[in-house]
């Protein structure tokens, strides 16, 4: 499972530079009390994260490294906070 509270001013890696975009396109969501990450299952939402690899890609990152990149983390991550009780 993936933590993390890397923010958009403290990215170092290519995983970093992907789930901020993942986040800020809606794709994956923070749980606001454990930190850990959920995927939301939105596919418009995973579309934009696609489209901002493919037509803006961190510094030296190809546009398909950028998009596999996103592919990761998203295989990565649950649907659901493992510390949140369930429904
Ligand atoms: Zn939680």
């Amino acid at each position: 499972m993936l933590m993390t509270r890397e923010r958009r001013s403290a990215i170092r890696t290519l995983r970093g530079w992907a789930i901020s975009v993942l986040q800020e396109a809606g794709a994956i969501r923070e749980c606001e009390e454990h930190g850990w990450m959920q995927d939301r299952a939105d596919p418009h939402a995973r579309e934009r994260a696609f489209d901002v690899a493919r037509q803006d890609p961190p510094a030296g990152v190809s546009p398909q490294a950028a998009a596999v990149a996103i592919a990761e983390v998203l295989d990565s991550i649950g649907d659901n906070c493992p510390e949140c009780p369930a429904d």
